[in-house]
């Protein structure tokens, strides 16, 4: 049977660090959706596919193949074979996934490949519309959110420990531009569910976010025994 744990919010809230600690923790499948639409937006890049070319977007659906594996403990995305952890954390891709991702036939089949993923596993995804869409009936349902000011100081860490060199304020003018896009969307807009638990972690340790929501996790499982 499966056991779904939702984990949605906006970009920078710390969705994807504490969903590997968590799956770590409590032996959980862990899925970054984000790289889902990220590896997409790259392939799109790299063969020159425009947003509205419906003809070339269904030929590299049916095509294309995204996998996740962990080496030396390393999370890697391989597209098609290649190992693209990197290039999907690039600007190029920063700026274009929003709109990729708002692609209803993009949509519609990253949303069917997350549930094939999940069938009969336990799991925690991490994106934006893993409660309201993909899963609307999921076990535990959270909302991550922190000030975009604070989101964009974690980017940068991020880019800083993984060796990508992207000023501030162009993280923080795409986090608010990439807000704008996720919440006013008309597919499958960022928004908290109505039956999600929220957690605003801008002045929280990652430490104490982690505990707070294994706490929700553990108690969600001891009623489903
Ligand atoms: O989480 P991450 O910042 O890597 O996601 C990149 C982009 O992919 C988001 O800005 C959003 O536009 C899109 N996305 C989405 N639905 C998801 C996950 C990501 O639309 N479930």
């Amino acid at each position: 049977m499966s056991f779904v744990v939702a984990i949605d919010g906006p970009a920078g809230s710390g969705k994807g660090t504490i969903t590997k600690i968590i799956a770590k923790n409590m032996g959980l499948v862990c899925v970054d959706t984000g790289a889902m639409y990220r590896s997409i937006t790259l392939y799109m890049i790299r063969n020159n596919i425009s947003l509205d070319d419906k003809e070339k977007i269904k030929v590299m659906l049916d095509n294309i193949n995204i996998e996740f594996e962990k080496v030396q403990d390393q999370d890697i995305v391989l597209l098609d074979g290649e190992n693209v952890t990197k290039e999907i954390r690039e600007k190029a891709v920063n700026d274009l996934v929003s709109q990729v991702s708002h692609v209803i036939e993009i949509r519609e089949n990253v949303t069917d490949l997350l549930r094939k993923i999940a069938d009969g596993k336990k799991i925690i995804m991490e994106g934006r519309d893993i409660g309201t869409n993909v899963f609307p009936n999921a076990d535990v349902k959270i909302y991550l959110d922190a000030t975009p000011e604070e989101r964009a100081k974690r980017r940068l860490k991020q880019n800083q420990e993984k060796g990508i060199d992207i000023p501030f304020e162009e993280i923080l003018s795409n986090i608010i531009f990439r807000d704008n896009n996720d919440k006013t969307s008309k597919v499958a807009p960022l928004k908290q569910a109505e039956d999600a638990i929220l957690v605003d972690s801008t002045n929280m340790t990652i430490p104490e976010v982690v505990e707070k929501i294994e706490m929700i996790i553990k108690d969600k499982m001891s009623q489903e025994v």
